[in-house]
């Protein structure tokens, strides 16, 4: 199953509970994207040199976990669970992001982790449009980006207005870029989670699944 939507719409809390009451793996693409954007970051390379930072890509050993109980990242050996959502990483990686190489790559690989597993919630981006279109069910999931912001800051301890600064930023990037930008599947069930608990949303995509 395919979970889309903007950064704070609650994508991954949500679909780790739904891939733990499913009894399935999970996978979270951002986090590639993160782990991925960790390595360029690390390497030194500038962000306005696609081709080297392909060329990280391509060499890094990324070891990517589906356990929705711990969903653990390493990439070369280190563990970056904590360091792939750090402001650093955050910044940056909607540029990597945009990196066409960077996105065959990951997306090759998720084709791969999902054709593999039997039952995956997929969340991120692109997945009902370009990973997987042919999933059992997709979900766009969104929230008022006054809602988005605060749920992010009562996570990372910041200021709302600065979130919701940074937050508006990164759509606008994720958006507006040329490649695969964040898309709504036309066969997409949309849910606004503003106004709804994470039990109720997972309830809902739980009707969805069996309807
Ligand atoms: O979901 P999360 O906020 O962790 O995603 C981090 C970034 O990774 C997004 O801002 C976007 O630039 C990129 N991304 C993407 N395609 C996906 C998942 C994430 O481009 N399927």
């Amino acid at each position: 199953m395919a979970v889309d939507g903007p950064s704070g719409s609650g994508k991954s809390t949500v679909s780790r509970r739904l891939a733990a009451a499913l009894g399935a793996a999970y996978l979270d693409t951002g986090a590639m994207y993160r782990a991925i954007t960790w390595a360029v970051l690390r390497s030194g390379v500038d962000l306005g040199d696609p081709a080297t930072i392909a060329k990280v890509a391509g060499e890094v050993d990324l070891r990517i976990g589906t356990d929705p109980a711990h969903p653990h990242f390493s990439a070369d050996g280190e563990d970056v669970d904590a360091a792939i959502r750090g402001p650093e990483v955050t910044s940056a990686v909607s540029a990597v992001a945009a990196v066409p190489a960077v996105r065959e790559l990951l997306v090759n690989r998720q084709r791969d982790i999902i054709a593999a597993a039997g039952a995956i919630v997929v969340e991120g981006r692109d997945i009902g449009q370009v990973v997987a279109p042919d999933a059992d069910l997709k979900v766009y999931l969104t929230a008022s980006a006054l809602e988005r912001a605060r749920r992010r800051s009562s996570e990372h301890d910041t200021d709302v207005q600065a979130t919701a600064e940074a937050l508006a930023r990164r759509d606008h990037l994720d958006s507006t870029r040329k490649i695969d930008p964040l898309q709504i599947a036309p066969d997409a069930v949309v849910l606004d989670s503003t106004e709804l608990g994470i039990d109720e949303v997972v309830s809902t995509m739980i009707e969805l699944l069996r309807a």
